[in-house]
């Protein structure tokens, strides 16, 4: 994949497939690597259809999407052509929303939150960096205010990640214009204090977890950034970073408890609206299923309007004990568009 030249979408909804490395865990179980991406475009998913003999009754999924980048590519350059073609969007007064799905443990928070341990920047910082060097470049006599929010949907409920992760009501007026009341919205002037606010907030979310992949992964995180015009309190421009629950149904099985069962379903309701939301989208469909979830009704306004563009990052895990989950998630992504 070449780095060098700029991208533009011109569809509203770019779909992208990113496939992590096998983790070291997954070496360990000796799990072999059942995904190859051929080119930019493709991704197969080798799907072994007999326990005993991994080489023999191999099924190949094809599938073809937007962007396909194997496990060598860097979150510059997921970035690149998913979520960067979009500031030009929300600078010239649109809305849009970047999201990162697929199942716990695929690289939904490393995409989006970054790694501390090699430093790698996330999608949070990659896009506040361009947003920062836009708003300095603004050659408009219009001085551009940004601000950021940070919050978690778990459940039907929504918690501030910038105010002690207080609970939060939901309100929709007759104008279908939907509000979270008391949401922080802090007002930014750097990266620098983005990247505060990106601390801040992830260790609220984190805070009382026992594990790391107990209710952290069954929310949806959204970080917003919203654009204003000086002395003007209307929102100009938005954009939505979002770090959806996993889509694993794990849940599923007898075992599960009351609670993990809720959560599923909670969630599996959240996804299929939201993909119908996203498709309309690229439809300028106006029947849109926005009250079936709390994170669809949040996001109303950036599902509407002509200005309004998404992308969809697809993560993959490698690994042939992923297979179900992956195949689930390629399909659900490939219906996106
Ligand atoms: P999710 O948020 O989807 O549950 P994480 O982002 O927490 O998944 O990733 C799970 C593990 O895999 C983490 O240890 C993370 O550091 C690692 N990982 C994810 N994506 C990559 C990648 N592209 N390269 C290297 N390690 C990765
Ligand atoms: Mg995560």
């Amino acid at each position: 994949v070449s780095t060098s030249s700029e991208v533009t979408l011109e569809h509203p909804i770019t779909v992208a497939v990113r496939k992590r490395p096998l983790s070291d865990l997954e070496i360990q179980k000796n799990e072999i690597d059942i995904v190859t991406i051929p080119n930019t475009n493709q991704i197969i998913v080798h799907e072994p259809k007999q326990k005993v003999d991994l080489t023999k009754f191999i099924d190949n999924h094809i599938f073809k999407f937007d962007y396909t980048l194997d496990e060598n590519c860097s979150n510059e350059t997921i970035y690149k052509f998913t979520a960067q073609p979009l500031i030009k969007n929300v600078f010239d007064g649109g809305y849009a929303t970047c999201f990162a799905y697929g199942q716990t443990g695929s690289g939904k928070t490393y995409t989006m939150s970054g790694n501390e341990e090699n430093s790698e920047a996330g999608i949070y910082t990659l896009t506040a960096q361009d947003i920062f060097k836009n708003v300095y470049l603004n050659k408009t006599s219009r001085k551009i205010i940004i601000s950021c929010s940070f919050f978690e949907i778990y459940t039907k409920k929504v918690y501030d990640l910038l105010n002690h992760k207080t609970s939060l009501k939901i309100l929709e007026d007759a104008q279908q214009q939907v509000q979270i009341v008391g949401l922080t919205e802090q007002v930014v002037h750097s990266v620098e204090e983005v990247l505060e606010l990106i601390c801040e907030g992830n260790k609220t979310r984190t805070f009382g977890h026992t594990s790391a992949n107990s209710q952290s992964s069954r929310s949806h995180v959204i970080f917003q950034y919203y654009l204003r015009v000086e002395n003007n309190p209307d929102i100009y421009g938005k954009f939505s970073l979002i770090d959806l629950a996993g889509n694993e149904r794990g849940a599923d099985t007898f075992f599960a408890s009351k609670t993990t069962r809720f959560e599923s379903s909670e969630i599996n309701q959240s996804l299929l609206c939201l993909k119908e939301c996203i498709r309309a989208l690229g439809r300028k469909d106006c029947h849109l299923p926005f009250r079936g979830s709390k994170l669809t009704q949040v996001l109303r306004d950036s599902f509407i309007g002509n200005q309004s563009k998404t992308c969809m990052i697809a993560m993959v895990s490698p690994g042939i004990g992923s297979c179900d989950n992956t195949l689930n998630t390629l399909r659900y992504a490939n219906r996106v568009k």
